[in-house]
């Protein structure tokens, strides 16, 4: 699940998938963070993750 609490101005949040070992997770990254620098939660490895391209923008945001 997201923390919705951590997403706001200056994050993305997507989906990912590392290209080495096939992992899809929701992505929340600072916005100043590389894709190519990102690090697959499963695998360990720099560098094999990138989008799906399905944005996660009909998800509902809490609101307090
Ligand atoms: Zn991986």
């Amino acid at each position: 699940m997201i923390d919705w609490e951590m997403v706001g101005d200056g994050y993305y949040v997507h989906e990912s998938i590392c290209v080495k070992c096939g992992y899809r997770f929701i992505h929340v990254r600072p916005t100043d963070v590389l894709l190519k620098d990102c690090e697959c939660g499963k695998c360990g490895l720099t560098g094999f993750v990138i989008k799906t391209g399905q944005e996660i923008d009909d998800m509902e945001v809490a609101e307090e």
